[in-house]
């Protein structure tokens, strides 16, 4: 009966799911037959003002609409994990780069890297594509500028979190945390942030796709993800990624080489 029940609340979910995604497709859609109908009817009396701005408009709304479902594909194709023994520290420094063009000139990007980091064990693209997410995230909450911090650590779960998620035991795990300095999240968004296609943001703007493929990266890793949020004054989130015991992989990857590799 437990069986069905979750069966049932899964099939409702993406019932909700797939009408949010039609909902948002059919605005777009709309946008972009309204402003054809106008550029054609300019055309057809033979009048040329307005007509570029039409055109530009739909182009925009069809390029939205591309956005998205080239964004519903990616999630729907999730990639395999393949998981490597990674430094996260040489992870994130070599994101540096891509962060400071992602996050622009008005937000400062502090990286604070833990001495005697422990290694990881993920799939290093999918921690890359769940900072980036993370920053492209902090940013928006950010538009008047502000601070984004990422920060590694050796942490364990603590035992109250480790009782409500029946996790058995405690680990060692590596925490990469982003902070930002920006507008916050209300409970209820908090509440419902993992969730597929929940976002806050205009159409267009957000799919409500990061939070939820980042926590289904890190439970498919054997990790967690936790939020920290206060409205008014910012947002950390914590991915926790389970300790790689043992040798290094074979040295496949740099991100796959820890920085004692010579011990
Ligand atoms: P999206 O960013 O496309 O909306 P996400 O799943 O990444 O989708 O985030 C879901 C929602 O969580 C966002 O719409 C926003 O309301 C909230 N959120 C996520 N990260 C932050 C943050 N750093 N600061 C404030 N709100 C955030």
């Amino acid at each position: 009966a437990e069986e069905q029940l979750r069966q049932a609340q899964k099939m409702e979910a993406v019932g909700q799911l797939t009408g949010g995604i039609a909902h948002d497709f059919n605005n777009l859609l709309t946008g972009v037959i309204g402003s054809l109908d106008l550029l054609q009817r300019r055309l057809a009396r033979g009048e040329t003002d307005k007509v570029e701005r039409y055109a530009t408009a739909a182009i925009t709304s069809a390029n939205r609409a591309a956005a998205l479902t080239h964004r519903l594909l990616a999630f729907s194709r999730r990639q395999p994990l393949d998981p490597k023994a990674v430094d996260a520290n040489r992870l994130v420094a070599g994101m540096e780069e891509l962060l400071r063009r992602t996050i622009g000139e008005s937000i400062a990007l502090e990286m604070v890297g833990a001495v005697g980091l422990w290694r990881t064990r993920c799939d290093p693209h999918q921690l890359e594509s769940a900072i980036l997410n993370l920053a492209i995230n902090a940013r928006d909450a950010m538009p008047d500028g502000g601070t984004l911090t990422i920060e590694t650590c050796n942490a364990q779960l603590d035992a109250a979190y480790v009782a409500q998620q029946r996790e058995v035991g405690a680990g060692d795990y590596v925490c990469v945390c982003v902070t930002d300095t920006g507008a916050g999240m209300a409970p209820e968004t908090i509440a419902r942030a993992f969730e597929p296609f929940f976002t806050t943001k205009p159409i267009g703007q957000g799919t409500g796709l990061g939070l939820s493929m980042i926590y289904g990266f890190a439970r498919q890793s054997e990790g967690h993800v936790r939020i920290y949020s206060e409205l008014g004054r910012g947002t950390a989130i914590k991915v926790y990624l389970p300790r790689h015991h043992g040798e290094a992989d074979a040295p496949d990857a740099i991100l796959a080489v820890p920085d004692d590799a010579h011990r």
